[in-house]
């Protein structure tokens, strides 16, 4: 039946190569973010009549060396191709990108990626990688169909992107939301993007059931919202299917304010793009020694590193995988053990509790008030046994809040572990003579003594040492035992 019925997803990425200074065909600064909305353009990505694109050639270095990283073949002759359509996000009415046929090839080509999803190793298929320029940003009042406006924004036309198109080898939305975020690290790791950057990875996904038409889902801009929007993609499949009705082609768009795909229009095909070489530049010649530096030059990349933590730290390979899929985690969590020195305490910590504040705070990492510093600091703190894992919680939670360091935070809290011996003694000299039916019953019967211990726990709000407060009731009740005979 339909729940049975297998789902194919294929996804197609778009990543800005975030650490270029310039746009891909003009010397626009890329850093549009933020800034006056068309402010950052020129001739050339406004698409005026008379202006010739010249190509950023540090952009076609970068994405040779992502398609390296994602295990492509590496086209040593391609092209530029206007891809032709009318859309107000696109002063051209053309992009230019590349396409596969018509005598053009993508600057990478059949490659894969290993990740991995629900605790399994998978490998999905890399089509293509290739270059092409941003369109400009098109914003609505509310939602997409109901707005009565457009406005649009030119500042990001022209800015270098990455396509990278998987084969439709992922089986579930959990699988391409694990997918993304190892080729993000990937990418971040390569050091060419920050994913961190709102908009600088976007996603379309192609899905169809068994025997069903392919939809393709437009505008996904989060992790979160792949996993959201293909869910319920399924789900509206799996429904029609029960119905007996057909799923058609189409291709729909991401709400994700109501998170539902609506139906936008019957798919292009791909001929009414009447892709054709961009006359205004030249074959792009790409050498085997290029390709051969480009290699060479390459950083180390999440696989290696995961390795190479297993090697160097001990972790467990699961902890190696988690840690290195997140760049800015793995660098936390290397700076954090090289001065606290335990490394698996570190793991846990970030890949547990660290986690879960960031998800309650709704911040990434790299975001976050908590330094490598800080976190060595509290594990320090509960090494020394000056507060408990109870206590450590709540201090990883206001340092993670506030900014401010784990021990500042214990003393100005008075959260620090009560083990004074001397102190601890006069407080249950206090209990047991503000206690005396207590201490009768203490000496009757040994459990009662727990209420004793209680007492001393609540004069120190929690703080009293539980080992030292238990031995010095059980002495102090010897004692008058020993008295009373
Ligand atoms: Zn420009």
């Amino acid at each position: 039946m339909a729940e049975g019925l297998k789902v194919l997803i294929g996804l197609e990425v778009h990543c800005q190569i975030t650490s270029l200074k310039t746009k891909l065909f003009c010397g626009c600064p890329a850093d549009y973010r933020g800034k006056p909305p068309n402010s950052h353009v020129c001739p050339v990505c406004l698409g005026l009549p008379g202006s010739l694109p010249v190509l950023n050639w540090k952009a076609v270095e970068y994405a040779v060396m992502a398609s390296l990283a994602l295990n492509c073949k590496v086209s040593r002759r391609t092209l530029f191709m206007r891809k032709n359509y009318f859309y107000p996000d696109l002063p051209k009415n053309f992009q230019i990108s590349q396409y596969d046929r018509a005598g053009g090839s993508p600057i990478g080509a059949d490659g894969h990626l290993e990740f991995m999803a629900e605790k399994k190793r998978k490998t999905v298929r890399i089509r293509r990688v290739h270059l092409e320029e941003d369109p400009g940003k098109l914003s609505y009042k509310g939602a997409i169909d109901t707005s009565p406006y457009t406005l649009v924004d030119y500042n990001r036309a022209g800015i270098a992107l990455l396509e990278i198109v998987t084969e439709p080898d992922l089986e579930s939305p959990r699988e391409a939301r694990a997918f993304l975020q190892k080729l993000r690290s990937t990418l971040e790791h390569l050091g060419i993007f920050d994913g961190g950057l709102e908009g600088a990875m976007r996603c379309d996904a192609n899905i169809s059931l068994e025997g069903g038409g392919r939809v393709e889902i437009k505008n996904i801009s989060s992790f979160k919202d792949v996993e959201k929007a293909l869910s319920f993609e399924v789900l509206r499949q799996r429904e029609l299917f029960r119905k007996g009705a057909t799923v058609r082609s189409e291709t729909r768009h991401w709400d994700d304010t109501r998170r539902i795909t609506i139906s936008l229009r019957v798919k292009e095909e791909e001929q009414d793009y009447r892709y054709f070489p961009e006359p205004d530049l030249t074959p792009i010649e790409i050498s085997e020694e290029t390709i051969e530096r480009l290699r060479g030059e390459m950083p180390e990349l999440p696989d290696a590193r995961k390795e190479r933590l297993i090697r160097q730290y001990g972790l467990p390979e699961y902890d190696a995988e988690v840690l290195t899929s997140d760049r800015a985690m793995a660098n936390f969590f290397e700076d954090c053990a090289k001065v606290c020195g335990k490394p698996k305490a570190v793991a846990n910590w970030l890949m547990g509790d660290v986690l879960q504040v960031l998800y309650s705070l709704n911040q990434d990492l790299s975001e976050s008030k908590l330094t490598p510093a800080y976190l060595a600091e509290l594990i320090g703190l509960m090494d020394k046994g000056e507060i408990s894992i109870k206590i450590a919680k709540k201090v990883l939670w206001e340092t993670m809040k506030t900014g401010k360091p784990p021990s500042s935070i214990v003393e100005e809290k008075g959260w620090r572990r009560l083990a004074d011996e001397a102190k601890l003694r006069s407080i249950v000299e206090k209990v047991f003579t503000g206690n005396p039916k207590a201490v009768e019953d203490a000496l009757q019967d040994p459990k009662a003594a727990h209420f004793l211990i209680g007492k001393v726990m609540e004069e120190t709000r929690g703080m009293a040492d539980p080992e030292i407060t238990y031995r010095l009731v059980r002495e102090k009740l010897e004692k008058l035992k020993g008295e009373s005979r």
